[in-house]
Order: structure tokens, then C-alpha cells, then sequence
């Protein structure tokens, strides 16, 4: 935008990279921001900064974790033989506000999408099956998304799982076709989990 001082679109244009963010909101957010106490900013930059680099996947599930293992996985009562598969860490805070499912997790940090050249080997698939092999799991839960590519990862996973003789199950329809499942409401997620059909 002519007119805007350089260290302002400069503030503009990292912010405009965030989701949902665009030219318009990381304008007035800019411009909020010049005008708070530069201590605050401070703050905030700081929070960002130490935040991100305190975060990193947990080395069993992949989850988000500031340790060496996640909460989940450290707590001894959620071993209760059950790995529920998700996406991304999003999915996992999903489930987890619900407060019903008591297991463990794995997170894929992606799902199978052949047109986007991400394949098998591109997210954690390969972990998963360790895990199998290394702990006493009576079923694994495919909880990824009900899209396209949510699909075709579960079924893709059923078929290499199934033979090593675990249990899998898909959760249910409850989410909407298309839908993520960080969107749906506690009571649909808890359906669609409950409502889970052995694959
Ligand atoms: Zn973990």
C-alpha cells in the first residue's frame, strides 16, 4: 500500500503469511501493534519465539511435546492398548477435549495424497508399525480426516496392519464428508469414536 512507512509492511507482510490472515487484517494488526507499549511487544515476540522453539514432536507419537515424550504418553493410565491415528497435532487437542477416549495416539503429520507427491514414506507410517511391534496395542482407532485422502490413508494403513493381527477400526461418519475433525463439536466426535466399525 503507497504510503506505508517500510517497517510497517514489513510487519504486514510476516503477518499476512499466517492462516486466515490476509492483507487487510495484517494491515490493522500492524498497526495495532506500533501503537501498544513496547514492552508488550516485546512480550509477545518473545512468547512466539520461545514458544516455537520449545515445541517438538514426541518421540513415541509425534505429538506436540516441550520434553522428550508427550503428557499422553508418559501418563501410564492411557496405555490401556489402544493407538488412535490421526493427522496432525490439531486432531489429537480435538479428541482431547472431549474427554472420553483414554488411549494413546500416533500422529501421521500428513495423509496419503498421490497428486500432491506425498506418499507412504513421507509421513509416519513406518513409526506405527514399530510401535506395534514393540508394545502390546489390541487395537488401532483411524481417526483421520472423512476426506479423500483421510480415506484412502486409513484403508492403506488397515491393509498392512490387519495382517500383523490387530484390531482395526474407523471411526464413523458423525464428522461431516469433508470436514476436519479439529472443527467438529465434542458431542459429533464422540459419536463418530463411538460409533467406530472394525475394518
Ligand atoms: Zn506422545
Amino acid at each position: 500500500m503507497a504510503g506505508t512507512l517500510e517497517p510497517i509492511q514489513k510487519m504486514v507482510n510476516e503477518l499476512s503469511h499466517l492462516p486466515g490472515i490476509g492483507q487487510k487484517s495484517a494491515q490493522r494488526l500492524a498497526y495495532h501493534i506500533v501503537s501498544m507499549p513496547l514492552e508488550d511487544v516485546r512480550n509477545l515476540a518473545t512468547a512466539l519465539w520461545q514458544g516455537r522453539k520449545a515445541i517438538r514432536y514426541c518421540s513415541v507419537c509425534g505429538n506436540y511435546t516441550d520434553g522428550e515424550r508427550c503428557a499422553i504418553c508418559e501418563d501410564e493410565n492411557r496405555h490401556n492398548g489402544q493407538i488412535c491415528v490421526v493427522r496432525d497435532p490439531r486432531d489429537v487437542a480435538a479428541l482431547e477435549r472431549m474427554h472420553e477416549y483414554r488411549g494413546l495416539y500416533h500422529v501421521l503429520h500428513g495423509t496419503l495424497s498421490p497428486m500432491d507427491g506425498v506418499g507412504p514414506d513421507d509421513i509416519r507410517i513406518k513409526e506405527l508399525l514399530t510401535r506395534l511391534q514393540d508394545s502390546a496395542v489390541d487395537e488401532v482407532i483411524l481417526a483421520t480426516n472423512p476426506d479423500i485422502e483421510g480415506e484412502a490413508t486409513a484403508t492403506y494403513i488397515a491393509r498392512l496392519i490387519k495382517p500383523l493381527g490387530v484390531k482395526v477400526t474407523r471411526i464413523a461418519h458423525g464428522v461431516p464428508v469433508g470436514a476436519d475433525l479439529e472443527y467438529a463439536d465434542e458431542v459429533t466426535l464422540s459419536r463418530a469414536m463411538e460409533g467406530r466399525r472394525e475394518l
